[in-house]
């Protein structure tokens, strides 16, 4: 998670359990919970939530797309304190200034003569308003909306809205009609819309989508079959379908619907409760893209930013027909949300939210593109700015992915910290509508400099030479080689980052090739080998806690390596016992699924003496970061962690070996490093079994059988070379005339067949040379020399010098080693010659 330098309150509200309880006793059970494990949200900041255990979350959803411009925004609430103290409420029966001020503002960000703003409470009433003008106005009271649309849940409502799921078994109003989906991913007719994004294997058509006509063909049918003829009050379409899952409608649809419903006497009202106020990025208004003009908008959700507030805005002719009665809302635009209104339009102007919206939207559409290659349970990826949706099917089809694996997703995601919401027919779409305040700036950043330098890269402890550039970014994601976790790798745009290290408080990219100063490059790390350090590291949080609070045994310090890792446990000893309970009891919290959070404390704060600090450093900074295992372990540190430990997976401690004086460590893996392991093992028993030719229980039982032969083997043979020896022995002595000198190259003589030789020979007043081979190095091997003085002094340098030996004469005798018996021939000559020469 990109780091945030917002604090949240501490929280001292009802405890998580208490709330779960009281859900259960007042809450109607027709609110669901979006997880298996609910998330208890106590406090925003722009675009993050906080649990009630400080834990962070990134808000994808803004509250069902409500969240507009940030969470507790500090203009809107800065404007809204003040109006607190002003004036809360009158009724539009009277005048205030704000409501004034208000649709003034809100109708001039709408076209032409669409300017009478009615202000109610909900979208829901904003709908159900505009059905009331559009048969008021046109005198007709049908209404055709599309299906899987959703436009509000009231009873009069329940009709418009034309998805299953939202539908009671009880008779909804009559006059309402529902035209077939105009849906490219799911629909009869495919099609292609206006996105980066199309549905896999849709038309690519420039201008208007050659399936419109066949959709519209289809609102005819229901037009010439259902409806009296030409007497149609209104159509009511979503820009981009919101709950229905973010269906985006083929490019020209809405347009020939608007002309056929207008040829039969209706209304076109444009629903912008979620697609308004800048959201889908290239205009203000969702049904601007499809370069159409309304006769009635309704919005609501962004327009208050949280603050309940909805609008209707339509014409003043519309607005006419409905003076024939009395109308009034009492608290529709009421000053306090008169003054959120207002200041939520200003702060998207100001802050340019609905560029930022394309920006950051096209690229989080590109990014997830890129996922949906890589994964097939990602049917479809479309979109617009931010209004983002996500469908997961059942890979290489398009049947919707069953709801249990959609659940597992869903809250996985939740549990790495990022909330995103549900939707579609089948509930197999993930929406993502962020508010409008989240940028990519976390991903890119600015080049700042860009040096040269040959700093050695280190990795896993190793060193190795390095000559490149070290680059300084305005801010990174890459995490530098510190607290025990070694550096990320990654990219800055397509230039591989091969080591990032801390220096003063500036991370430095080390790359092979330069990048030009100043400009924007977007990161990317090597999350597998990122996720890894997550796993090991948050498995030594883990195993440290553990292991000194049930066993009293201390961590002193922790190495990842390569391939396995270790926590340096201060004592001698750690017994099996303990290692087994520790790696079961790890284990058993693992599969609990206990949740990491992240704990930010100002360095003054009381609550720091519960953190396990092990001392702050001297140039602490203000803010420590506290890394909690649910309420089994704080502990101060600057890593990166997991954010669940079922992430860690296993943790197995694969043994314990003495280490600096008085500690032991404990050797460990976690997560895919113990499948990894194990691989290597089965293949390395796989080979035995190739070899051994038996079956993995039997290795053992074969290896000592095996082992007592070759020892049986070696006695005999042993045996047999003495017996060979004395022969030789034998053989020598009996020879006439006895010889002067006795030259012996046996490749296999051992050092007994040797002793037993000269042994024999000792006292004839023979020169003897041995030479043998040294079984597993070739051409090298032992020579020992013994002999008369007069002799030994004659030959012995020639002979340590052809043969490159090294030894010494040690009571008559020269026992040495040979590194060179190439030359074993021509010493033989040598003694040969000596001799003959002497007769
Ligand atoms: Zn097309
Ligand atoms: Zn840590």
């Amino acid at each position: 998670m990109p780091p945030t330098d917002f604090v949240p309150r501490p929280y001292t509200g009802p405890s998580y359990q208490q709330v779960e309880q009281m859900k259960g006793v007042y809450m109607p059970p027709s609110i669901t919970n979006a997880y298996k494990k609910p998330v208890l949200l106590t406090q925003g900041h722009m675009q993050w939530l906080y649990d009630n255990d400080g834990k962070r979350y990134l808000d994808l959803f803004g509250g069902i797309v409500t969240v507009s411009v940030g969470h507790c925004h500090p203009k809107v609430n800065a404007a809204l304190k003040d109006q607190l103290d002003v004036l809360w409420h009158t009724t539009n029966l009277y005048r205030h200034p704000k409501i004034y001020e208000y649709v003034e503002q809100l109708a001039a960000k709408l076209p032409g003569d669409l300017n009478v703003v009615y202000l109610v409470n909900s979208g829901s009433e904003a709908n159900e308003l505009a059905t009331l003008l559009a048969k008021a106005y046109t005198g007709n009271l049908d209404i055709i909306s599309l299906q899987t649309s959703y436009h509000g849940y009231t009873s009069s409502l329940m009709g418009l809205t034309a998805t299953q799921s939202y539908r009671m078994a009880i008779p909804v109003p009559p006059g309402f009609y529902h035209a077939v989906h105009p849906d490219p991913f799911r629909g009869a007719f495919g099609g292609c819309r206006d996105s980066i994004s199309q549905a896999p294997g849709s038309c690519s058509c420039t201008g208007e989508c050659i399936s419109t006509d066949k959709y519209v063909h289809q609102l005819n049918e229901l037009l010439g079959n259902s409806v009296p003829a030409g007497r149609v009050a209104a159509f009511f379409a979503e820009s981009i379908q919101g709950a229905g899952g973010v269906v985006q409608f083929p490019k020209g649809y809405l347009k020939k619907a608007q002309e056929l419903i207008k040829k039969n006497g209706g209304l076109y009202v444009a629903d912008e409760v979620q697609t308004g106020f800048g959201r889908t990025g290239d205009h203000f208004w969702g049904f601007e893209t499809h370069g159409v003009k309304p006769d009635i908008v309704t919005m609501a959700k962004g327009i208050g930013n949280g603050f309940p507030l909805a609008a209707v805005v339509t014409t003043k002719e519309i607005a006419a027909n409905h003076a024939k009665a009395a109308y009034f809302n009492t608290f529709g635009g009421n000053p306090m949300a008169s003054t959120v209104g207002k200041a939520v339009l200003e702060v998207i102007e100001e802050e340019g939210l609905q560029q930022n919206s394309k920006v950051v939207g096209e690229y989080f559409i590109r990014q997830l593109m890129d996922l949906q290659k890589q994964h097939p349970v990602i049917g479809d990826v479309r979109g617009q700015g931010l209004m983002i949706g996500v469908e997961l099917v059942e890979p290489g089809t398009k049947t919707p992915l069953t709801t249990s694996k959609v659940n597992d997703i869903h809250e996985n995601i939740k549990d790495n910290g990022v909330l995103i919401a549900r939707g579609g027919r089948f509930n197999n779409v993930f929406r993502i509508k962020p508010p409008m305040c989240i940028t990519k700036q976390d991903y890119q950043s600015k080049v700042l400099r860009c040096e040269p330098t040959k700093e050695p890269i280190v990795d896993y402890g190793k060193t190795s030479l390095f000559e490149g550039f070290q680059i300084t970014l305005e801010n990174t994601i890459l995490f530098p080689a510190g607290g025990g976790q070694p550096h990320d790798i990654g990219w800055l745009n397509d230039v591989e980052v091969l080591q990032v290290l801390r220096k003063g408080d500036e991370a430095l990219h080390f790359t092979r090739e330069p990048i030009d100063v100043g400009i924007e490059v977007k990161q990317k790390v090597n999350w597998n080998r990122r996720f890894d350090h997550m796993q090991q590291h948050s498995g030594q949080h883990l195993l440290s806690a553990i292991l000194e609070k049930h066993h009293s045994l201390p961590t002193t310090s922790w190495w990842l390596g390569a391939d396995e890792s270790y926590v340096e446990i201060d004592s001698t000893k750690v017994s099996e016992q303990q290692i087994n309970a520790t790696e079961n009891y790890c284990n058993e919290l693992i599969r609990a699924a206990v949740p990491v959070s992240v704990k930010i404390c100002k360095s003054n704060d009381p609550d720091l003496n519960e953190a396990h600090t092990r001392g702050l450093p001297k140039d602490c900074m203000e803010t420590i970061r506290i890394i909690c295992i649910g309420d089994i372990d704080e502990n101060m540190c600057c890593g990166t962690h997991v954010s669940n430990l079922s992430q860690l997976q296993i943790i197995k401690i694969i043994g314990a070996e003495p280490g600096k004086k008085g500690k032991t460590n404990l050797k460990f893996l976690v997560g895919e490093r113990v499948t990894k392991t194990f691989q290597r093992m089965l293949e390395r028993e796989k080979a035995l079994t190739g070899l051994l030719k038996n079956e993995p229980t039997k290795h053992e039982e074969l290896v000592q059988k095996l082992q007592k032969n070759i020892k049986t083997t070696n006695k005999n043979l042993q045996n047999v070379l003495i017996e060979l020896a004395e022969f030789e022995v034998n053989k020598i002595k009996g020879s006439t005339p006895k010889p002067k000198y006795v030259f012996m190259f046996k490749r296999e003589a051992t050092p007994e067949f040797n002793r037993a030789v000269l042994k024999g020979l000792e006292g004839e007043g023979m020169f003897v040379l041995l030479v043998s081979e040294d079984p597993d190095r070739a051409k090298e091997g032992q020579i020992i020399i013994q002999g008369p003085e007069e002799h030994c002094k004659a030959l012995g340098d020639m002979i340590t010098e052809m043969l490159k030996a090294k030894g010494a004469f040690k009571n008559g005798r020269f026992q040495g080693k040979a590194s060179d018996l190439g030359a074993v021939n021509k010493c033989k000559k040598l003694v040969e010659d000596y001799f003959n020469k002497l007769t």
